[in-house]
C-alpha cells in the first residue's frame, strides 16, 4: 500500500538502474515510467533533469554517474545494503539516499533456516538421493541436528535479531558478535574469532563495504573448527572466499551454507567442488510478497522526498 497521496505530485525524471522481478518492474513502471542509462547517453536534457534513481542493492552506482546528473536529488535503492552506494559522496552532494529496511527480515530470515537445515540435514544431496535410484541400494547418510546447538550470529541488526527470533523454537542457544553489546539475554563476544570458537554455527548477517571485508578470515574459520558450518547470507565480501575454499579443502570446518559470493553472478567456482556446500543465488529477499513491498516502499520513498523533502526510510550513517 502506498504511503502517500502521490497522484497529484509532479515528480523529475527517474533514472532506473538494474533489473526488478516483472511484479516490481510493472509497479516502478506504472508509477515513473523511468528511464534507462541509454536514454540518458543519447538525451542530455534528459539526463539533466534526472531527479531520482532506482536501483537493487546488486547493483553499482558510482562516483561518476552520480555527476553527470545534476539535477539528483535522490537515490533509493530497493534492499537494505547500500554498499554499492557511495553514501558518504552523495550526503556531501545533498542527495539523500533511502532503502527499504525491516520488510525484508522475515523473508531473509526463512531463507537462513532454510539454508541451515538444508546443510545439516543435506538436503539437496537427499533430493538427488531419492531422484537416482540409489534409496533402493542403501541408506542415506545420517545429518546433524539443529536442536542443541550453539548458534553465533555476526551482525545482530534487524535481520540478524529476527534470525534469533525464528531460531528460537528450534531449541538452541544464540551469541552475537557486532562492535556494541546491546542489551539483549544473549551473550556478546567482542571478537568474531571468539564468537566462531563457541559456535557450531555461524551466521554472517552483518553489512558489506570496506569495514566488514573479510571479517571471516583463516583464523575465524579455525576456531569455527573441524565440526563447525557457516551460513553466510550477509554480503560475499564478509567472508575470503579463498580462506574459506581452503578451510573446506583441509577439513577444517564441517561446511557451508552461502547465498552470497564475492563475484556474482557465481558461474563458476572451487566452491562447487565440495559436496559439503549448499549454494543459493543470492535470494535472500527473492519471495513474491517481499519483492513487490520493497518496490512499493522505494517508490514512496521517491513520492514522499519529492512531496515532503523526506525520504520515508533514509540511510542514516552512524557516527563512529
Ligand atoms: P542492520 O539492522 O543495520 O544490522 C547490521 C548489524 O551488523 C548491526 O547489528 C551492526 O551492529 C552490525 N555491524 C555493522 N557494522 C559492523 C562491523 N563493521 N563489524 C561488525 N558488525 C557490524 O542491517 P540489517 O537490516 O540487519 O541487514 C544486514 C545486512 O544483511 C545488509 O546490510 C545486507 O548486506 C544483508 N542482506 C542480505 C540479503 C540477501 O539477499 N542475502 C538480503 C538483505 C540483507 P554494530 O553497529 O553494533 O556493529
Amino acid at each position: 500500500m502506498s504511503h502517500c497521496n502521490d497522484k497529484q505530485v509532479n515528480l523529475p525524471p527517474v533514472l532506473c538502474i538494474g533489473d526488478f522481478p516483472a511484479n516490481a518492474h510493472a509497479l516502478l513502471h506504472a508509477r515513473f515510467a523511468p528511464v534507462s542509462l541509454d536514454d540518458i547517453d543519447r538525451d542530455h536534457a534528459l539526463r539533466e533533469r534526472i531527479g531520482a534513481i532506482v536501483t537493487r542493492s546488486n547493483y553499482d552506482i558510482d562516483t561518476a554517474l552520480i555527476e553527470r546528473l545534476p539535477s539528483l536529488k535522490i537515490i533509493a535503492t530497493s534492499g537494505v545494503g547500500f554498499d554499492r552506494i557511495p553514501v558518504e559522496f552523495a550526503r556531501e552532494r545533498g542527495i539523500v539516499v533511502a532503502n527499504t529496511p525491516d520488510l525484508l527480515n522475515a523473508a531473509v530470515a526463512e531463507l537462513t533456516i532454510g539454508l541451515m537445515l538444508a546443510l545439516l540435514r543435506q538436503l539437496p544431496q537427499a533430493d538427488r538421493f531419492v531422484r537416482s535410484g540409489a534409496w533402493s541400494k542403501g541408506a542415506f547418510p545420517l545429518g546433524s541436528s539443529l536442536a542443541g546447538k550453539r548458534v553465533g550470529i555476526i551482525g545482530m541488526g534487524r535481520i540478524g535479531k529476527e534470525i534469533a527470533r525464528r531460531l528460537a523454537p528450534f531449541d538452541v542457544e544464540i551469541a552475537y558478535y557486532g562492535r556494541t553489546k546491546q542489551a539483549l539475554s544473549h551473550e556478546w563476544f567482542a571478537h568474531p574469532a571468539e564468537l566462531a570458537r563457541w559456535s557450531d554455527i555461524l551466521i554472517a548477517a552483518c553489512p558489506g563495504g570496506s569495514e566488514t571485508r573479510h571479517l571471516v578470515d583463516a583464523a575465524v574459520l579455525d576456531a569455527l573448527g573441524t565440526r563447525g558450518v557457516l551460513v553466510n547470507i550477509a554480503r560475499g565480501s564478509v567472508v575470503d572466499e579463498n580462506a574459506l575454499v581452503q578451510a573446506l579443502e583441509r577439513q577444517a570446518i564441517a561446511g557451508a551454507a552461502l547465498d552470497v559470493f564475492e563475484r556474482e553472478p557465481l558461474d563458476t567456482s572451487a566452491l562447487f567442488a565440495f559436496d559439503n556446500v549448499v549454494l543459493s543465488p543470492h535470494i535472500g529477499s527473492a519471495t513474491h510478497e517481499t519483492r513487490l513491498a520493497m518496490a512499493q516502499l522505494t517508490i514512496d520513498n521517491v513520492v514522499s522526498f519529492f512531496t515532503t523533502g523526506k525520504a520515508i526510510t533514509p540511510v542514516i550513517l552512524a557516527a563512529r
